[in-house]
């Protein structure tokens, strides 16, 4: 999944689909583009028929009302989007989202018929002071466990630790792998084997070409969100097609 975060003019966009479109080829690999609003339904056009799927990096709450400057899921659904991010690491530290917004969001999503990619990340004062299991436990347990099984079908986990985005430094492949299995133990323990088996859980942070496929031939880990690295076609398809 490509989060181009706030990048990009809407023909850019357009453009950058066009490319990521010619030049991808692995189709048993599945990739989502989550462009900035303004350019959902232009490069929503753009990838119809070819497998690839549409997200968004956001969303408000509620339907519809007076959120002046805000987009609801039923808004995002209507324009072809399948995929919405919900807390990620920049939402959370630059707009203050709580875990009960995040939860109220989540819902939102999923009551819109969207699947829901939930960040979660600890930042590097959490993992020097031994806190970064019980960060990530908080974060997805206030977040998420309200949900039932069933609702799991429509969720993916994003494991993105703070430190690692958009500093060009990784997570070393057995740090992402530790943290992905302490997840699925998460939900084992809360829900069932089932659930924490089928969840998808990617891994984001400085995800490029030359480590994808360390991180990807991980056994917890079942794919990326990628954020520098989406805004370049070549890049953003060989990192998708490193996954096997
Ligand atoms: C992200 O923002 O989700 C991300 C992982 O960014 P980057 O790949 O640039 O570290």
């Amino acid at each position: 999944a490509g989060n181009w975060k706030m990048n990009t003019t809407p023909q850019e966009g357009v453009l950058l689909a066009k490319q990521i479109i010619d030049s991808f080829n692995d189709k048993s690999c599945e990739l989502i583009l989550i462009p900035p609003f303004t350019h959902l339904s232009t490069v929503g056009k753009e990838i119809v028929g070819t497998g690839i799927k549409l997200g968004a990096q956001n969303c408000h709450y509620e339907d519809s009302g007076a959120y002046t400057g805000e987009v609801s899921a039923a808004m995002l659904k209507d324009v072809g989007v399948e995929y919405v991010v919900i807390g990620h690491s920049e939402r959370r530290q630059y707009f203050n989202e709580s875990h009960e917004l995040l939860a109220r969001k989540t819902d939102a999503v999923l009551n819109s018929g969207m699947v829901v990619i939930f960040c979660c990340g600890e930042t590097l004062e959490d993992r020097t002071s031994g806190e970064h299991f019980d960060v990530i436990w908080r974060q997805i347990s206030d977040s998420l466990f309200h949900l039932n099984q069933e609702d799991f079908k429509n969720i993916v986990i994003a494991y993105e630790p703070v430190w690692a985005i958009g500093t060009g430094v990784t997570a070393t492949d057995d740090q992402a792998q530790e943290m992905h299995e302490h997840i699925r133990k998460l939900l084992s323990d809360r829900y069932s084997n089932e659930v924490a088996e089928e969840v998808s859980i990617l891994y984001g942070g400085s995800v490029k070409p030359e480590n994808a496929e360390g991180l990807f031939g991980q056994e917890d880990i079942d794919g990326g969100l990628i954020g520098g690295a989406s805004l370049k076609a070549d890049s953003f398809v060989a990192i998708g097609e490193s996954f096997k």
